[in-house]
């Protein structure tokens, strides 16, 4: 988005990203903070990462919108509201470093670099790989390490994760991913079938897993060799 002269007045990014910023503070209130999340941190990190720039040019205007969006190659960014819910159950403090499966749009990840040490994330798909590492790059998340896998084998190297989430749906939780999770971590899946699933939480502790469902929900399919068959 570069400024351009319009009737001798200079106008785009300055106009442009105070218009962003609205809706975004529109976002937050009327679909997150009114659904009721309300950790500080996650409202805080939805508000500095412009949601507008992780979708293509011809959805900026829906961007901000109260629906999930398409990012090409058949795959979707979620609703607001989700990506809210899904990182305010991981409980994070900050010193956190997170494992995130499908890193698709970016989003997701730009929001968890914003609350913690360090996001690891993992895409299968080349054509987004690809092109979401360049945003990454540009809109510079330096502490966003990306990688071209396939993510229900996690990323043993650099486990364990305080953290792990998951943002496509499978059958059931991957076992390498609970494997690389550390004792008192959390992690999110979509867990259910082809077209819904329920949202699991599961946290593991000295004693064992522990698992919760927040609830019904609907993600693209996790694809891989502890996921779903191509
Ligand atoms: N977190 C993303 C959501 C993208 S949709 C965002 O904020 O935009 C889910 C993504 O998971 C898709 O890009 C899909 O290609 C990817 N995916 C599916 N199976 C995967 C696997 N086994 N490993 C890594 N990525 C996977």
């Amino acid at each position: 988005m570069t400024d351009v002269l319009v009737a001798g007045i200079k106008v785009g990014m300055k106009d442009e990203s105070k218009k962003y910023t609205s809706r975004c503070r529109e976002m937050i209130e009327k679909q997150i903070v009114s659904r009721g999340v309300t950790d500080p941190l996650v409202l805080e990190a939805m508000s500095k990462v412009p949601r507008h720039l992780f979708v293509s040019e011809a959805l900026v205007d829906s961007a901000y919108g109260d629906f999930p969006l398409p990012i090409g190659e058949g795959q979707t960014i979620s609703q607001p509201y989700i990506i809210a819910e899904m990182t305010q159950s991981l409980e994070l403090k900050g010193h956190e470093r997170v494992l995130e499966i499908g890193t698709g749009s970016g989003y997701q990840a730009a929001v968890l670099s914003r609350i913690v040490y360090k996001v690891y994330t993992i895409e299968r798909n080349n054509p987004l790989f690809l092109q979401t590492r360049k945003l990454f790059d540009k809109l510079k998340y330096h502490n966003i390490v990306t990688r071209y896998s396939d993510g229900t084998k996690g990323w043993k190297q650099e486990s364990p994760f305080d953290a792990i989430l998951i943002t496509a749906g499978g059958q059931k939780i991957p076992a390498p991913l609970i494997e690389q999770l550390s004792i008192g971590g959390r992690l999110i899946m979509p867990v259910g079938g082809n077209f819904s699933q329920e949202l699991i939480r599961l946290e593991k502790t000295e004693d064992g897993i522990k698992t919760t469902n927040l609830g019904a929900c609907r993600f693209v399919k996790l694809i891989g060799q502890h996921g779903w068959n191509e």
